[in-house]
């Protein structure tokens, strides 16, 4: 059963990370001060559970950088890792600005993805046996 709810969230994940892109792939690129620091890249246990439950071999952040550092994954292109593989508290981060955005460029752009959010949110808890 675990099994059947990871692969659901995962295909939630495949639906919402072009939705979430169509949106930072016009605010981000233009950033000063990207978000991403080493300390958010680093899996917690429920995350480490989704991904073992699919199979994924865990490729954790190095904890020999320094928490404030520009996490490990972020290229020049945004994060090398497809978004059902990062850590959970990756996808629900929106800076105001790139909230702002969202609900300015397209309200019904921006409710998709915070419906695709709370599908992702509830089938999690399903997973972790919290609901
Ligand atoms: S989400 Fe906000 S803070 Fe993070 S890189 Fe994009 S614009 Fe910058
Ligand atoms: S989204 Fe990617 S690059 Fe950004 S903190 Fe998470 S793992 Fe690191």
């Amino acid at each position: 059963m675990k099994d059947i709810i990871a692969q659901e969230i995962k295909k939630v994940y495949d639906e919402l990370s072009p939705a979430i892109e169509s949106f930072t792939s016009r605010v981000c690129p233009e950033c000063s001060e990207p978000c991403c620091r080493q300390r958010f890249g680093i899996y917690e246990r429920e995350d480490i559970l989704f991904l073992k439950t699919l199979g994924y071999e865990i490729n954790d952040a190095d904890d020999r950088l320094g928490p404030e550092e520009r996490c490990q994954f972020l290229s020049n292109r945004g994060c090398t890792r497809p978004r059902w593989q990062r850590p959970y508290r990756c996808t629900w981060f929106f800076c105001a600005g790139l909230l702002e955005a969202m609900e300015a460029d397209s309200p019904a752009g921006y409710r998709r993805v915070v419906d695709l959010l709370n599908k992702i949110k509830q089938l999690r808890m399903e997973l972790l046996g919290l609901k």
